[in-house]
């Protein structure tokens, strides 16, 4: 080629050797272009890998998740097909991965009658809402046994969508066992509450009947013991007041049966009233004082503060007192004391019986409060009562809102504590 032949550009170098630096220029220019590219390639090769690797370990941590074992999950198509299933809900069904690939799998098919209903409304709200609150129904196994499902759904497109269900089968045999253990409980109540009312019913009748004639007992020994029927000799008098002692224990026993009964059957009403607690204190002095003196027991009450009161049934809360103080005199050995005390905090009122007695040891205390029970009761030593007292006293107590309690040691004497709701404070006189 001569540059002769061809017509000359302004800009054309004016040589040969302009030219070939031209080229060779050029040429650099092309060969840094190419590395640019690969380069770029490269890069895009590298960044493509990157996502790809992102997305597979994304893919995967997915996958992973929907393996919970806890919780079946499965993918439904816009014609009810189960398209997925996870482990889970295969296991929960008895149904295998054939199954879902065999499209043997419809939400109609799993779903029993009765829980049609339930299951449309749950379509019809993924529909308008996109999801459905979570809902309980059963679905049948395939060998037709039924299992419980706690189910929500949320749709994915307009084609498919996913469902969680906790298999709640445990937790639903638990309840209807709790249900029938409930009414077990219930009807049982109503038979034992029967069965009692039937008790005091008997017991009301039995001590009608045994009363009357230990009244009449009574009567004829006091008649015979009048010297009615002929003169009577020491010894005989002496038969005779074991006969009264016998007879009025015997009446006292069945009365307190009676009492008991009533109690445990809720029949004793209790006329609730306020109630001054030094008056309350002091009525218990002229009916135990003959007995205490008897014994050689110094009795005494503490005088306590006239503004209190407490909220209880007069006659029940001296009861219960008498109760207290007789025991403190039967159980105390003769020069020992007996002592009645007050005090209160704001809610409360405590009324305590002290004395120097025997005492009751730790294990015991507890027992004695229910029926029947007597602590070291031998034989040998028959003790008065049955056993009652304390069970009538702690129910009357407890009846009135209140309780009893003891705190004893051997040795040391008991206490007991009477606690009644504390009524507002008398106005003091003012002046
Ligand atoms: P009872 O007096 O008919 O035996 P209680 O229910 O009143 O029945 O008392 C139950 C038992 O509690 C008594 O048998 C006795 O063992 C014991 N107990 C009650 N009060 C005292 C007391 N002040 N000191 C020692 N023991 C007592």
């Amino acid at each position: 080629m001569s540059d002769k032949t061809l017509p000359r550009h302004p800009a054309e170098p004016s040589t040969h050797q302009d030219l070939l630096s031209r080229i060779a220029t050029l040429e650099a220019r092309v060969r840094e272009l190419e590395a640019e590219r690969d380069q770029l390639q490269d890069q895009t090769e590298a960044r493509i890998r990157e996502q790809t690797a992102a997305l597979r370990e994304s893919e995967e941590r997915f996958r992973r998740a929907l393996e919970i074992e806890t919780v079946g999950v499965i993918f439904f198509n816009a014609h009810g097909d189960i398209t997925w299933a996870n482990d889970a809900f295969l296991r929960t069904g008895g149904y295998t991965q054939e199954d879902v690939a065999g499209q043997r799998l419809r939400w109609d098919r799993l779903t029993p009658p009765e829980w049609m209903p339930a299951s449309r409304r749950a379509i019809a709200q993924l529909k308008t809402t996109g999801s459905t609150t979570p809902y309980e129904k059963e679905y049948y196994r395939k060998d037709g046994s039924r299992w419980w499902g706690l189910f929500a759904a949320k749709g994915l497109s307009e084609n498919d969508g996913v469902e969680f269900i906790l298999d709640i089968t445990e937790h639903k045999r638990a309840e209807a066992e709790r249900e029938r253990l409930l009414r077990d409980a219930e009807s049982a109540r109503a038979e034992a509450e029967t069965a009692n009312r039937a008790k005091v019913d008997f017991l009301g009748a039995m001590s009608h009947e045994l009363r009357t004639p230990l009244n009449a007992v009574g009567g004829y020994v006091d008649l015979l013991d009048l010297g009615v029927h002929g003169p009577v000799t020491e010894a005989q008098r002496a038969a005779l007041s074991r006969i009264t002692a016998n007879q009025r224990h015997l009446l006292m026993l069945i009365n307190d049966i009676l009492a008991y009964a009533k109690l445990d059957a809720g029949q004793v009403p209790f006329d609730l009233r306020r109630l001054a607690a030094g008056d309350v204190l002091g009525s218990v002095e002229p009916l135990i004082a003959p007995q205490a003196t008897a014994k050689g027991i110094a009795y005494s009450a503490q005088p306590c503060d006239p503004a209190l009161g407490l909220i209880g049934d007069q006659e029940r809360v001296r009861q219960i007192l008498l109760n207290l103080v007789t025991n403190g005199i039967k159980f105390t050995s003769a020069g020992g004391w007996v002592l009645l005390s007050c005090d209160a905090d704001t809610a409360w009122l405590y009324i305590r019986v002290r004395d120097n007695g025997p005492g009751i040891a730790l294990e015991k205390q507890r027992a004695i409060f229910d029926p029947f029970i007597q602590v070291d009761r031998r034989a040998d030593q028959p003790q008065e009562g049955v056993g009652l007292g304390l069970a009538i006293s702690r129910d009357l107590a407890r009846g009135m809102g209140g309780d009893l309690s003891v705190e004893s040691a051997p040795g040391a004497g008991s206490a007991f504590t009477l606690c009644l709701p504390r009524a507002e404070d008398e106005p003091r006189a003012s002046g």
